[in-house]
């Protein structure tokens, strides 16, 4: 398959995963995860209908987007180093990866010196993987308070990366896990903070997280092939 039958098999397991859960796929935005992939790619993508691209590398944020029409817009899902952040900025929609509020922090200051509010998600190692980045579900809350008073930030929702897993079963609970988080938090009415957004589920477990409530799912291998 080419990527855009990839694309149309990926729309259509959604569209079945919604109407199994009683949901409207426009409640469900697919990015397509690029990283490693060259611009040809992004491109056919793009033709297929693509207009949300998922990269986990800032060099590769900078090469790419500036050469995609304009309303392609990219989302910072890997672990960022605050040194890059200022780089980013400029180029991406949202930024999926926070993981610490000293990297929020910097988010802010640099976000404020070019005159914007980033959007961001917090990272949430549900599952408390020690290979993992993010929050624990423990620590989430307190952080997103405090990140709630930097004014160049605005917190959309949380994110996380589930296990690699044989069946994509095994991470239901996981899903089920960041729901009721962004549920608790949501219910606290955090000034500045609105938890619409559940980044979660990738090529091997999204239908199972669009089940659980996932608003955007980052999918990479299942529509651009194999890394
Ligand atoms: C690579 C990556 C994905 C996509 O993974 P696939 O299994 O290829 O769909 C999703 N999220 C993050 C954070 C990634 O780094």
């Amino acid at each position: 398959m080419n990527i855009s039958e990839h694309l149309n098999e990926v729309n259509s397991r959604i569209a079945r995963a919604c109407a199994r859960s009683g949901r409207s796929v426009d409640e469900v935005t697919l990015i397509a995860v690029s990283k490693t992939k060259p611009l040809e790619d992004l491109q056919a993508a793009y033709l297929s209908g693509s207009r949300n691209f998922g990269e986990n590398k800032v060099q590769e944020i900078v090469e790419k987007q500036p050469q995609m029409p304009e309303d392609a817009r990219f989302h910072m899902i890997g672990h960022l180093q605050r040194n890059k952040v200022k780089q980013v900025i400029p180029y991406v929609v949202m930024i999926h990866s926070v993981d610490t509020v000293r990297l929020a922090q910097q988010i802010d200051q640099e976000a404020g010196k070019m005159d914007r509010i980033m959007d961001i998600l917090l990272e949430v190692n549900v599952a408390g993987e020690e290979s993992k980045f993010g929050f624990t579900t423990e620590e989430t809350e307190a952080a997103v308070l405090e990140i709630s008073r930097f004014p160049h930030v605005r917190i959309r929702g949380l994110m996380t990366i589930a296990p690699f897993v044989d069946d994509p079963e095994e991470n239901r609970e996981v899903f089920q896990k960041l729901y009721q988080l962004s549920v608790d938090i949501k219910k606290k009415n955090i000034d500045n903070v609105t938890m619409s957004v559940l980044s979660m589920g990738m090529t091997g477990d999204y239908e199972v997280a669009v089940e659980e409530g996932a608003t955007m799912i980052r999918v990479g291998t299942g529509i651009f092939g194999a890394r």
